[in-house]
């Protein structure tokens, strides 16, 4: 979230990003000019929200713009990023264009972005493992249609083929991963981390069961040795922790690695069943921060069962308590644990962490697409930064742009 303190990482942004915040600042005035802006935003043509704050939260519309935006986060120092091709259907139904094409353009951005960019950064790094890997974001529900359906009775038998058309899909696109890091790896041997990997994403609680089902079935194919395919765990649920220990023991039977990117879980809001979420928000973070310690302490063991964490969190506090556990780990595990934020959030901590605490191992997660299909996704980026912004009233935000602004002329 845009916090009003630490404001200095305003100046590694570029001057149209920061034209952007103050565009999101003017909007976040007050409570009535936000909900202007929000009933408003549906409506306003695609060129004017390409024009204002587009490149603050998305990477592009298509893989040439996306390589460039790699390197734009890579002169403010963050040397990789998680890529989401953003179509999707939202209510897990029909996507918007057929699934063949997503499957393709989700591969393509691997061979064609994640794995150059990361080549690219680790032929300018001092160390070779100081260079996180390059994710690609499956979400189940783009990645097939009728995808809800599917994951919620991915057990039954009538929903069998389904299932294995969605694990299909998904095998896909990981088996350009797997090879991607089979060629670097004859280039780069000492490398300990994975230089691309599947990530594959969480969706709202019902869908769960049948994404873990999922997850686990990559984790089996692709992750004999080493990691290629990441699973997320959502820390708000109330099972979580049990999930996490169900999949390691799953794992060690059988001999394969686990990849976890765990959240605290974004469908709070619209989860039907409120209950399956701890009750208050104190309860998530101990239960977050405690997921994060153990899966490092699994790494750092004889016999790790998970290969590779990414913490995917906004909250300072998180990412602090993380990075503290880093700093007396030894340097395999160091190099397998990411720290990550969306891209025009908490950029901040993104700053702070990189600055003050000298991380390395830091990436931005990037949606790309049609910016038709993008502007959903802006949209709620704007209500959460609008919260965050409001919070402490828009003016204080807007005025350290402007001085940002002002100190480039
Ligand atoms: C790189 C990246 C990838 C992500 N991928 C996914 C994904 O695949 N699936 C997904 O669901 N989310 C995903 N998220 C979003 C994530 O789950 C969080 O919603 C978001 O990051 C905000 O949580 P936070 O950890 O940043 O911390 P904070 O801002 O400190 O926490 C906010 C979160 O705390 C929890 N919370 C708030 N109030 C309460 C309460 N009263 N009781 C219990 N819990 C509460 C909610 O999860 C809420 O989102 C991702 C986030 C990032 C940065």
């Amino acid at each position: 979230m845009l916090k009003l303190k630490a404001l200095s990482y305003l100046d590694s942004l570029t001057t149209p990003e920061l034209l952007g915040y103050g565009v999101i600042g003017l909007a976040t005035l007050t409570r009535s000019t936000l909900n202007l802006v929000i009933s408003a935003f549906p409506y306003a043509p695609l060129w004017l929200v390409k024009a204002l704050i587009y490149r603050n939260y998305c990477g592009g519309d298509n893989l040439a713009q996306v390589l460039q935006t790699g390197d734009r986060l890579a002169q403010r120092g963050i040397q990789n990023m998680m890529l989401s091709l953003t179509i999707e259907a939202c209510d897990g139904a029909q996507t918007s264009v057929p699934v063949s094409q997503i499957v393709a353009q989700t591969q393509q951005s691997v061979s064609q972005v994640l794995a150059p960019h990361t080549a690219k950064m680790i032929s300018h790094a001092t160390d070779i493992n100081c260079v996180p890997p390059g994710y690609v974001a499956l979400k189940p529900t783009g990645l097939i249609d009728g995808a809800a359906e599917i994951l919620r009775n991915h057990s039954n038998a009538a929903y069998e083929a389904g299932y294995q058309q969605l694990l299909s899909n998904c095998r896909d696109i990981c088996r350009v991963v797997a090879q991607e890091n089979e060629k670097l790896a004859k280039q780069y041997p000492a490398r300990t981390a994975p230089f691309v990997a599947a990530v594959v994403d969480a969706e709202r609680s019902d869908l769960q069961h049948g994404v873990y089902r999922l997850q686990r079935d990559l984790f089996r194919e692709f992750n004999r040795g080493k990691v290629n395919v990441v699973g997320t765990v959502q820390m708000y649920l109330q099972e979580s922790s049990r999930i996490l220990a169900e999949e390691k023991e799953l794992a060690s039977k059988d001999g394969y690695l686990l990849g976890w990117k765990l959240v605290r879980g974004a469908y709070i809001h619209s989860e039907p069943d409120r209950t399956v979420i701890f009750a208050t928000k104190q309860e998530t973070d101990q239960n977050y921060d405690a997921g994060i310690a153990a899966s490092i302490a699994d790494m750092g063991s004889e016999k790790p069962t998970v290969g590779h964490l990414v913490v995917a969190s906004h909250n300072r506090e998180s990412q602090l308590k993380a990075t503290q556990l880093l700093q007396g780990a030894d340097a395999r595990v160091r190099a397998n644990v990411v720290l990550g934020q969306l891209l025009g959030m908490a950029d901040n901590i993104t700053f702070e962490l990189m600055n003050k605490y000298d991380a390395k191992n830091v990436i931005k997660y990037v949606p790309w697409g049609p910016p038709k299909e993008t502007k959903e996704y802006l949209l709620r980026r704007l209500e959460e930064n609008g919260d965050a912004v409001r919070s402490d009233n828009g003016w204080p935000f807007l005025k350290q742009v402007v001085k940002a602004l002002f100190r480039r002329l």
